[in-house]
């Protein structure tokens, strides 16, 4: 079918690029690019000899001539976006450069402000149209998989939906007292920033996990989750007709917690840059330096998660509930692809989103989130490509 190039070397990229080894049939050549070469050659020497075949090349993704030479020179037919959210504008403008097709795992954020918002990837909506490319954006699981559930729902069991609750439970234990799961800084900046969420077309603003509720996850048990802002709220409170009400919940144990209340109490998790011995630094990015690296908890790593979303709305005059959710095991998914469950839910779905872009299932020209589309083709395959997805229509409720 065609050949994709993969911008990161990080534990998202890493599943991507098996599956898309796996997925040869789509994915016939892939290109691994990154600012160290040397992680894309390792991930080329793991799955070297299949199907697929493999290059590398190193690219300073913030430097858009550099960009557009490697595009023009490699000519995929998407560039999958899996390096960081800083970068995302500058790898959209090479592809508009080069009318490539572009997606993407999270949304931009600037250096300096931790906003989440998609207002700086809607506004290129005109130029990708005029350019025929489509971009598919927040295509991991969360964003990413919350949306086709979220449309997955309202095609098929609801006239409107008033309501979604978004939970993300994490029950994997790494065995360090304090370590993240992907990005540290990324992770960071989203959990230290202020809570909101989505009512009646507004947004209702929280204090730091001032929200805290207990919910009881199949296949896991009881849990403590705390209410964050997360950027899938916005598009879907557009793009959900009807929708009153949605909240991101995400579980933190008491470790995790105590630890980061520390670490910012000392200033530890700022992004203002300070002097340190005549050198700026940013400390959360001195604190990435000296945390484990996310993608070394995959071996160590046992549990499972569990990430879904709860739907409350009408049916034919009659008021509905339906809960739609992925249990994935960390073990498991290090066993297959070397990487732990939260790599793993992002990749998949990235992979899968590429596909559906490069098979022309959500080919449209402009910037696209995933629950724009047709949820049909994207949930068959979660099924088969390694995030099931399992349906309760009598789920309990958070209060
Ligand atoms: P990592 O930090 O493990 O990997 C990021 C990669 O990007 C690294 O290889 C890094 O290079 C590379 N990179 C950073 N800056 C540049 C640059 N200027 N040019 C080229 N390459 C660069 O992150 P993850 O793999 O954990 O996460 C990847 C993305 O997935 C992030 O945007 C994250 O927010 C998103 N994500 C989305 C989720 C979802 O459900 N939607 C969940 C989890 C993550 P180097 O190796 O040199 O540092």
């Amino acid at each position: 079918m065609g050949r994709a190039l993969i911008i990161g070397a990080g534990g998202v990229a890493n599943v991507v690029v098996h599956k898309c080894c796996q997925n040869s049939e789509v994915f016939e050549e892939i290109c691994i690019a990154s600012r160290t070469k040397s992680k894309c050659d390792a991930m080329k020497a793991k799955l070297d000899g299949g199907k697929t075949k493999i290059t590398t090349a190193q690219v300073d993704a913030d430097n858009v001539p550099e960009l557009v030479a490697l595009i023009k020179d490699y000519e995929p037919d998407i560039v999958i976006n899996v390096a960081l959210p800083y970068q995302d504008l500058h790898i959209m403008d090479a592809c508009l450069e080069t009318k490539t097709n572009y997606m993407d795992t999270a949304n931009y954020e600037p250096e300096d402000t931790a906003k989440f918002e998609y207002k700086w990837q809607w506004a290129y909506r005109e130029r990708f149209e005029k350019a025929g490319i489509t971009a598919l954006l927040g295509c991991g699981f969360d964003p990413g998989v919350t949306g086709v559930f979220s449309a997955y729902a309202q095609k098929h069991y609801f006239d409107e939906i008033s309501e979604i609750d978004i939970l993300d439970c994490n029950a994997g234990d790494h065995g360090y007292p304090f370590a993240t799961n992907f990005n540290p800084e990324i992770n960071i900046r989203e959990v230290s920033a202020k809570g909101s969420y989505w009512e009646n077309g507004e947004w209702v603003e929280t204090e730091p996990m001032e929200i805290k509720k207990v919910y009881n996850f199949p296949e896991i048990g009881p849990k403590d989750m705390y209410l964050l802002h997360h950027e899938e709220l916005e598009s879907l409170g557009l793009n959900i007709k009807g929708i009153k009400r949605i909240r991101f919940f995400m579980t933190f144990g008491e470790s995790y917690l105590r630890h980061l209340e520390v670490l910012k109490n000392v200033g530890m998790t700022s992004i203002e840059p300070i002097n340190f011995e005549g050198k700026e630094i940013v400390p959360l990015q001195f604190l990435k330096a000296v945390l484990p690296d996310p993608a070394s908890l995959g071996p160590r790593t046992v549990g499972k998660t569990n990430i879904g979303c709860i739907f409350k709305g009408v049916k034919d005059g009659e008021e509905k509930t339906y809960y739609i959710y992925n249990v994935c095991d960390h073990q498991e998914c290090y066993k297959e692809v070397g990487s732990q469950a939260i790599s793993y839910t992002t990749g998949v779905p990235a992979m899968i989103g590429a596909m559906m872009v490069m098979t022309g299932r959500w080919k449209r020209p402009g910037v696209y989130n995933v629950e724009e589309f047709d949820p049909d083709p994207f949930m068959e395959a979660l099924n088969k490509w390694g995030l099931p997805w399992k349906e309760n229509f009598n789920p309990d409720l958070v209060e």
